[in-house]
């Protein structure tokens, strides 16, 4: 059988599509990546989409977008797409559980990852105090100190997070200016818990079993010094999960794929929405907003193909 719409990834880009294609009797099928949700089923508290005026927790929301979907008549596979030939019509795809799909339209969700600090001890340390989600892992931080990497929202609000297991939480940021919205910013200074450790960069996590020192660089002095923590988050920022594309979709150096104002990729009925071409606005209701939009081009693109495809069967009579 050839789907319709194969949405990949589950975040609230692929699960508004979804929504949309189901609602238009698409029987969309989404394929989720390796966890429902993507990053927002790993956030705490989301308190800017819309509708939701005391806030939400992230998985929560995940939850509901997918109830809404499945009640429209979407299909949802806990699966991992590892292979897709764009150079064919219908597409190919390929997935971890040994499935294999044809589908006459894509819509890539695929979404992004946190980026590593790609230091000595993280990766030996990763799940013995390294983390890259608080929501996570919080809980196992219980009055110890631990430290946070970067500037940014999701820094600042992770950190926030932190303080309510935590005994102290370093913020740790390469500059001695923060790109957090103010409101973050203004609740980080005014919790006691919280300390900034400016102009610093992690060049090494140590540790015995379990890490309990960083050590870190003064980015204007280069002098080191090192910090006692038992955890570390991460959260500088990410990576565009696009490996799966490469060589058949135009991407730009850093690997988001390359869309045009209607979400259309370099290949004719592939679409992207969300953080996998968004590397500027990267909030939930930005990315619904792109699963949407590109839904509705899906559509378009399936109802010219039929076009095309019965007149092709007509002339062949
Ligand atoms: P981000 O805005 O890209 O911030 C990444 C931070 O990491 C920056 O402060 C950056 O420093 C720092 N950084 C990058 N590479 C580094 C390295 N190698 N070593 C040390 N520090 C490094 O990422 P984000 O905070 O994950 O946010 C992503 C998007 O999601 C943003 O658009 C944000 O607004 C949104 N978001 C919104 C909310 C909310 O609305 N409540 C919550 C979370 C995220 P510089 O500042 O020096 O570049």
């Amino acid at each position: 059988m050839t789907e319709n719409i194969i949405i990949i990834g589950s975040g609230p880009s692929g699960l508004t599509a979804a929504i949309y294609a189901a609602r238009a009797n698409q029987a969309p099928l989404i394929i989720t990546g390796r966890e429902i949700g993507g990053q927002i089923a790993t956030t705490d508290q989301v308190e800017n989409y819309p509708g939701f005026p005391d806030g939400i927790d992230g998985p929560q929301l995940v939850d509901l977008m997918q109830k809404q979907a499945l009640k429209f008549g979407a299909r949802i596979e806990m699966d991992f797409v590892t292979r897709v030939n764009l150079q064919t019509h219908p597409f190919q795809l390929e997935t971890e559980n040994g499935n294999q799909y044809e589908a006459k339209s894509i819509i890539i969700a695929s979404g992004a990852s946190p980026r590593k600090l790609n230091v000595p001890g993280e990766r030996e340390f990763a799940g013995r105090g390294v983390s890259y989600c608080a929501t996570c892992d919080g809980f196992f931080f219980r009055n110890k100190d631990i430290a946070v990497v970067g500037g940014g929202d999701s820094a600042l609000q992770e950190g926030l997070f932190l303080t309510k297991f935590a005994n102290r939480v370093h913020i740790i940021h390469r500059r001695d200016q923060l790109r957090a919205q103010p409101i973050l910013q203004d609740r980080a200074h005014n919790e006691p818990k919280v300390n900034f450790v400016w102009n610093s960069v992690v060049k090494e996590i140590k540790g015995n079993g379990k890490m309990d020192a960083i050590v870190l660089e003064n980015t204007q002095t280069h002098e080191l010094s090192q910090l006692s923590a038992q955890g570390i988050f991460v959260y500088v920022g990410h990576t565009p999960n696009t490996q799966l594309f490469k060589g058949q979709l135009a991407m730009n150096e850093e690997g988001y794929l390359k869309v045009d104002a209607r979400l259309h990729t370099s290949v004719p009925g592939v679409f992207a929405a969300g953080e996998v071409h968004d590397h500027v606005f990267r909030q939930a209701v930005v990315s619904a907003g792109y699963g949407c939009m590109a839904e509705m081009e899906a559509e378009k693109f399936l109802a010219e193909w039929e076009h095309e495809h019965s007149k092709q069967l007509a002339v062949n009579r």
